[in-house]
């Protein structure tokens, strides 16, 4: 009896996966000719200092706003891009309209360091360093005021190589964050073999503080673990009053969070921008 009321009709048709499925092919389709037609955009997400408050950096986000299916999230189509190849063309195209919009910045006079997430397949491409100096030479802007984002699953697909490409990377004066600490491995041997100079500390790991008296422990060792090594962290995903607070105890370096910014189309981030460098 009891089997008989938990077992399910067996469906050999889901029309929940089919419509799933469909849906993925159109994405994948639509997101190769959104990319030919430049029809990304990017949005840019303010990094607030702990102690001054005021916006010393910013993320770049890249944003599909597709003509029937309205508003994409980057965290359905990123990894459809990365599965079908075009994470490079993509990246490229971020990578390019970003550059741009720094040398905005600097035309205002409001420079300030703009992150930018690099794809592993992208990275690990033979010709990544040269495309990247080549291109921030040709868009004329002043390398230092890009920083580029990978998270451990891109660099720890082959660590030496990552190693190789991160050295040679500052090397020619690209700063170098590492994104979403707290997710995957995260192992801390890591932070000692990769040559980095941020950490983005994940907003899961922010969302453990109201749940877990022990992790407000673990966060601040790990920010003073951080310092140790020389790196400035960055908190992601910051959206109460009680974490900004939290994080200004344990003395993080940068808030990126909604309780400050949400990400915002290029113009409205430059007049943010601009507003609060002036004060
Ligand atoms: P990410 O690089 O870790 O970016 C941070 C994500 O957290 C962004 O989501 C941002 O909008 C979101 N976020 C920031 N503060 C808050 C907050 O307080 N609350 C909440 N709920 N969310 C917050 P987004 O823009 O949807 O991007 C998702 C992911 O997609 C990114 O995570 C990144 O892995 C990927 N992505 C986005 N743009 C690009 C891109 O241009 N290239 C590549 N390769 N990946 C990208
Ligand atoms: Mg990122
Ligand atoms: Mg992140
Ligand atoms: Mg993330």
């Amino acid at each position: 009896l009891a089997q008989a009321s938990t077992s399910k009709p067996v469906a050999l048709y889901n029309s929940d996966h089919a419509s799933q499925a469909l849906r993925r092919i159109r994405i994948e389709a639509d997101l190769k000719e959104a990319i030919d037609q430049q029809a990304l955009n990017v949005h840019f997400q303010p990094q607030v200092n702990v102690s001054s408050k005021k916006i010393v950096a910013a993320e770049a986000l890249v944003r599909w706003n597709h003509p029937e299916m309205g508003m994409i999230s980057p965290a359905e189509f990123i990894p459809i891009a990365e599965e079908s190849g075009m994470i490079v063309a993509l990246g490229e195209v971020v990578f390019v309209k970003t550059l741009k919009t720094l040398k905005s910045l600097d035309a205002l006079g409001c420079s300030v360091p703009v992150s930018i997430n690099i794809g592993s397949d992208h990275f690990l491409m033979g010709n990544f360093v040269e495309w990247c100096v080549n291109t921030v030479e040709k868009e004329q802007v002043a390398i230092q005021f890009v920083k580029l984002e990978l998270t451990e699953s891109a660099l720890l697909s082959s660590l030496e190589d990552g190693v190789r490409v991160l050295d040679r990377l500052r090397e020619q004066g690209f700063k170098i964050a590492l994104d979403d600490f707290g997710t995957g491995y995260s192992s801390l041997s890591y932070l000692l073999e990769l040559p980095l100079d941020q950490l983005k500390i994940d907003k899961q790991f922010v969302d453990m503080l109201s749940k877990d008296k022990r992790s407000e422990k673990l966060l601040s060792h790990l920010v003073g673990m951080a310092h140790e090594l020389e790196l400035q962290v960055v908190v992601e995903g910051v959206e109460s009053e009680f974490q900004v607070a939290f994080m200004e105890h344990a003395e993080a370096d940068l808030i990126q969070g909604y309780y400050y910014y949400k990400p915002l189309p290029q113009d409205e981030f430059i007049r943010v921008l601009s507003e609060s460098t002036e004060g």
